[in-house]
């Protein structure tokens, strides 16, 4: 039987999680786990992630703390805002939103962040945890989509997974928690040759190519678990509308299960940067981070 697998609901079981143990912390006046959010310039798609992130954070019982510079901030202003909170005791999880206009340079600002506190789990010290399977912050993306695929099918151990995307925030991760679970990892690009094929051979498919309704039904193998992070808005009818990377109506089927766009791995993302920022809480004040 096929199954739509609801990032949404268990996305909403993980929030009312952590806002336990974010109210179990507080009552032990141990700590308010703060998130603070920083958006550079007027971004529409931006200014909703930051407002979604900063709102279900305040749902969770924690603090937020929302920075809105100017698109033409020099990227000194920027790193000296992030030094600040990097000594803030206030704020544990911070977060630079992307993508920087072009006069600020991305690996210097990720760089900056400390690697304690670097929730999107981006800065090369928590990049290199996670190659070696080391206890690093993990990227949101990436480890909501590998508990959809633990809540679908529980031991990934011997599957063959073929990641589409190379991307160092969605698709190398996303290969690395996958061979952590013992899985057979495949990795594909704008340059792989025999895209479909391949395709065609996985057990496991994540697709995150930011290409709309690339993956038809007839890429997929039978019974293949599919979760699709491309998140893209393309024009329909005169009106806008979100679709994935893969093409839900001849995808389903072929494949057991698949990641619906929206209500997939979108709110596992922020689901699990509420996560990040009760694990670096926790971990900056010796605290056990739950199971
Ligand atoms: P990038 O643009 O950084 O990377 C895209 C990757 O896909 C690249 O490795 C590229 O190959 C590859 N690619 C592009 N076109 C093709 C093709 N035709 N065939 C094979 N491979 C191809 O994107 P991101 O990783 O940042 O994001 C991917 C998608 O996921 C986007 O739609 C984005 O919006 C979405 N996203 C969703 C999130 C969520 O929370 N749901 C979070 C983050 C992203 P090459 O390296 O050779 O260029």
């Amino acid at each position: 039987m096929f199954v739509r697998i609801d990032g949404k609901a268990l996305a909403a079981r993980l929030r009312e999680e952590i806002g336990r143990q974010v109210s179990r912390l507080r009552q032990h006046d141990l700590v308010t786990p703060g998130l603070a959010v920083i958006l550079v310039g007027e971004d529409p798609a931006s200014q909703v992630y930051v407002r979604n992130k900063a709102t279900q954070a305040r749902e969770a019982g924690m603090s937020s703390f929302e920075y809105r510079l100017a698109d033409s901030v020099p990227q000194t202003k920027l790193l000296d805002l992030i030094e600040r909170l990097n000594r803030d005791p206030e704020v544990h999880g911070i977060l630079v939103q992307l993508p920087l206009p072009p006069q600020v340079e991305e690996s210097g600002v990720i760089q900056a962040i400390d690697p304690g506190k670097d929730i999107d789990g981006f800065h090369p010290i928590n990049v290199g945890q996670v190659a070696i399977g080391g206890p690093g912050l993990v990227p949101c993306t990436p480890l909501g989509c590998l508990m959809l695929l633990k809540h679908q099918l529980v031991d990934l151990s011997g599957q063959h997974a073929v990641v589409l995307g190379r991307s160092n925030i969605v698709g190398k991760p996303m290969a690395s928690l996958l061979l952590r679970e013992d899985c057979t990892v495949t990795v594909a690009h704008s340059r792989t040759r025999q895209l479909e094929d391949l395709c065609r051979q996985a057990d496991i498919l994540v697709a995150a190519v930011g290409r709309p309704q690339l993956i038809k039904g007839d890429w997929i193998k039978p019974g293949a678990t599919v979760i699709d992070v491309g998140i893209n808005r393309v024009e329909a009818e005169g009106r806008t509308r979100l679709v994935g990377d893969v093409d839900f109506a001849t995808a389903s089927d072929v494949a057991a299960a698949i990641t619906p766009v929206p209500g997939g791995v979108g709110p596992m993302t922020i689901a699990c940067l509420l996560l990040n920022t009760l694990q670096a809480t926790c971990h900056q004040y010796d605290i056990p981070f739950p199971d």
